[in-house]
């Protein structure tokens, strides 16, 4: 598969992240793995049903790059529907539109993770897990309005989130 470019611009993750079909055992299991930009497509083409030229200025990518995500996306689901695959959604070229703060309630150390990357374990400063969402963060990325995301600079390294101090 050919490396994108740029990240795509997603506002969040799936709730479920794995889809199976019933009855079979896992070890028997095949799956297919839609990445969470091919999951996003999906989203805002086929369930929200925007045109393809709305949906890629979503995600900050040309309606060509949307469309052959979409196609892509829509070669595995079918893939997994027709032949009994379970889907696992994960990985992409991503920038999430929100993202996760937590808090260490131990040394008050606070840092930011992605989506879809699961709840952190430990504080990374001290190791304890006494660890919270520090909500006050929350929905802080939406409704800015242009200028956050717009026009691929292509800054490959930091696709998952965009850098904020917070103190
Ligand atoms: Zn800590």
């Amino acid at each position: 598969m050919a490396r994108p470019k740029c990240a795509r611009l997603v506002d969040g993750l799936p709730g479920t992240t794995y889809f199976k079909p019933r009855g079979i055992p896992l070890v028997d299991l095949e799956e297919v793995v839609l990445s969470v930009d091919e999951f996003e497509a999906l989203r805002l083409a086929d369930f929200d049903g925007l045109y393809h030229e709305n949906a890629a200025a979503r995600m900050f990518i040309s309606r060509a790059t949307f469309g052959r995500i979409l196609e892509s996306a829509h070669k595995k689901v079918a893939d997994s529907l027709i032949n009994g695959k379970a889907i696992k959604v994960e990985g992409g070229v991503i920038k999430m539109a929100q993202k996760r703060v937590f808090q260490c309630s131990a040394c008050e150390h606070t840092w930011e993770i992605p989506f879809g990357t699961g709840r952190p374990e430990a504080c990374p400063q001290c190791s304890s897990n006494n660890l919270h969402r520090a909500d006050s963060d929350r929905g802080h990325g939406r409704g800015g309005g242009g200028g956050r995301g717009a026009g691929c600079r292509h800054r490959h390294g930091q696709a998952a989130t965009s850098t904020k101090e917070t103190t």
